[in-house]
């Protein structure tokens, strides 16, 4: 097995199991069914129209000019509203053929629900960045900057034990908080918060990785999609630092079980195991 290039994901899975994390790279082991097929639609539907809006606005002066002409009336209450609407309404000039295609596919109500909650959200954060960059600079070419850093694929390499490894990754958003000069990173999750112990290792990573290739310090936002509600949980800058510390942990266990060939022993982790598609070949083996 080849050690030399891991995702951020893979981290995120040894987190909840190295012996997983092993067992799948040293057999090449994939399932081979789709998990929570309404959860990745409503995932994937929202990173495609964040993708959209920001690849719009860079060419849409209309949206720039609206939210010019409330800049020049200065910052307040009533504008904060107009700026949300107008980010709203974007977004749903988008959504529309989106939506248009959905029902064609006769998804389910709450999916769609959904979608536009969360929608609402994004809309609500851009929005508060937008508004703050107003207030602080009073010149829409600040606010344009807020959506200058769209690209989201990344690759670095790193030193653990002697041995490099590439780490590569994909992330949700990134939007550029001009108002306080940091990278925004805004990570979007399925289901409920029941992942978070490992998701914010996972994003503790994404933190780190930006801030060595940009030089700018980085905030993070998650934000679960679960079926009945969303919820958004800020992460501070302690806890992405201790997460951090035990993602490289994670990743010196990775080497180690590695370079010695071994497959760390079985363990029986409580809601981990009994939703486990390798439960069968695990224990099989020693
Ligand atoms: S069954 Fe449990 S111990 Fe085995 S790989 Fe899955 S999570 Fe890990």
């Amino acid at each position: 097995m080849n050690l030399s290039k891991v995702t951020v994901t893979n981290i995120r899975d040894a987190a909840k199991c190295l012996r997983y994390f092993i067992l799948t790279k040293k057999y090449n082991l994939k399932p081979n069914f789709k998990l929570h097929t309404n959860a990745l639609l409503i995932g994937n539907t929202v990173h495609n129209l964040i993708d959209f809006f920001v690849k719009d606005i860079k060419q849409d002066k209309p949206f720039y000019n609206e939210i010019e002409i409330i800049s020049k009336s200065g910052v307040n209450s009533q504008n904060k509203i107009l700026i949300i609407k107008i980010v709203k309404d974007h977004f749903f000039k988008i959504y529309k053929p989106v939506l248009n295609k959905l029902m064609k596919r006769s998804i389910q109500n709450w999916v769609i629900l959904r979608i536009w909650e969360c929608i609402n959200e994004v809309s609500r954060v851009f929005s508060d960045l937008i508004y703050n960059a107003i207030e602080k600079y009073h010149n829409i070419k600040y606010v344009q900057n807020i959506f200058r850093y769209s690209e989201r694929n990344f690759e670095e390499e790193i030193k653990i034990l002697d041995t490099k490894i590439k780490l590569t990754g994909k992330l949700d958003s990134l939007i550029f908080d001009i108002s306080k000069n940091e990278i925004l990173i805004f990570e979007f999750k399925t289901g409920l918060n029941e992942g978070f112990p490992y998701d914010i290792i996972q994003i503790a990573l994404y933190s780190y990785l930006l801030q060595k290739q940009s030089g700018i310090n980085c905030s993070v936002k998650i934000l679960y999609l679960g079926q009945d509600k969303v919820k958004e949980i800020e992460l501070s800058p302690n806890l992405v630092e201790l997460n951090l510390n035990n993602a490289f942990k994670i990743i010196e266990d990775m080497v180690k079980f590695h370079d010695r060939d071994e497959i760390p022993p079985k363990k029986q982790l409580e809601h981990i195991c009994s939703f486990c598609w390798l439960k069968n070949k695990c224990d099989t083996i020693n």
